[in-house]
């Protein structure tokens, strides 16, 4: 390598939804002049969502994307370092830490917090994806209140689509819940939970094939794969839960992961299994998958990286 060696980050975060611009706010603030490599999906899942109406501080609700454009405003207001880029290897050997992205830039930071988030599996469907904010969701809980009165679809087995369908029926009409074998994976209370409830009716060994609707959803095409019939269902939603992959892939050489690959965060803390290496959001939350609750973790966890740069000068 030729040049003068790269000047040695102290805080360098992975990742623009509400963890890694919380966490840029807060580094930001405290003079730590954070570089955000803002990932593939700049803002995160929020900018594939239409109306929030849950995170605090907007009584009229605000658009997904719109709420990240502020987010990002705000933390660039305070000196935070905006990168079009993503951090493709990371290399925790030794301290301080080196990392490339995927535009060959090298890198060295004290400081690492990783905020990449998961993605919500979709199963590839054209009209699927097309439709995505305009009927087809991946988060109940955002998106569930807009569809009261109607009739929904739920495709999933686990316990997240056990979970969302029960929680649908409370706006919902009729939820329709699309499951591909015989069976639920989800856990005996949660699938009780699904099958004592009356506006919830199952559909048993069947796939979604596609989704209807010019502007916004208006029905799905089924397949029974036992029986090979097809039909079609009238709904207006459309919830994914097959579940999510954590965006883990360039750290979990080194970090302390699960088997699905979340990564493993300390009690109460931000704290990963490497010293000045901090995770936050859902790259490390399988449980609650809130904005909120990503912002609230992306702000413990530039506490924690301020507080151990600190400790590192003593
Ligand atoms: P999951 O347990 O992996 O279940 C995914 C479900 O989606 C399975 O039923 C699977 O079917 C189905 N599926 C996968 N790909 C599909 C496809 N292409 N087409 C149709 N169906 C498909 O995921 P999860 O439900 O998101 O749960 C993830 C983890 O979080 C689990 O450990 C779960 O227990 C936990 N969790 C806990 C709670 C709670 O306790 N309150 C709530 C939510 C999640 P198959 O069964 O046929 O594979």
């Amino acid at each position: 390598m030729t040049g003068a060696a790269p000047e040695v980050e102290e805080v360098v975060i992975c990742g623009s939804g509400p963890a890694g611009l919380t966490a840029a706010l807060y580094a930001a603030r405290a003079n730590l002049r954070p570089i955000v490599y803002e990932g593939m999906e700049p803002g995160g899942q929020l900018t594939t969502t239409t109306d929030v109406e849950n995170f605090p501080g907007f009584p009229e609700g605000i658009m997904g994307p719109e709420l990240m454009e502020k987010m990002k405003a705000q933390v660039q207001r305070f000196g935070a370092r905006l990168e079009m880029d993503e951090i493709e290897t990371v290399d925790c050997s030794q301290w301080p830490y080196r990392y490339t992205t995927s535009m060959g830039h090298e890198g060295v930071t004290k400081t690492l917090i990783v905020a990449t988030g998961a993605s919500a599996r979709y199963l590839g469907l054209e009209n699927e994806l097309r439709l995505r904010g305009y009927g087809v969701s991946a988060c109940a809980t955002c998106d569930g209140f807009f569809f009261r009165g109607q009739d929904v679809v739920v495709i999933g087995g686990g316990d997240s689509a056990a979970e969302e369908a029960t929680f649908l029926t409370r706006f919902a009409t009729n939820v329709h819940l699309l499951v591909r074998r015989d069976q639920l994976r989800a856990s005996k209370i949660m699938a009780k939970r699904v099958l004592d409830n009356d506006k919830i009716t199952i559909h048993w060994n069947t796939e979604m094939t596609d989704v209807l609707g010019e502007k916004e959803v208006e029905g799905v095409a089924l397949l029974n794969n036992k029986t090979q019939e097809t039909s079609t269902l009238d709904v207006t939603g459309v919830f994914l839960a097959i579940g999510h992959t954590p965006n883990s892939k360039p750290f979990v050489q080194w970090l302390d992961h699960d088997d699905a690959g979340y990564l493993v965060t300390g009690a109460d803390s931000a704290s990963t299994n490497v010293p000045g290496v901090f995770a936050c959001g859902d790259v490390q939350d399988t449980v609650y998958r809130q904005a909120i609750t990503a912002a609230g973790s992306g702000c413990m966890a530039a506490l924690e990286a301020e507080r151990w740069l600190e400790a590192q000068e003593d």
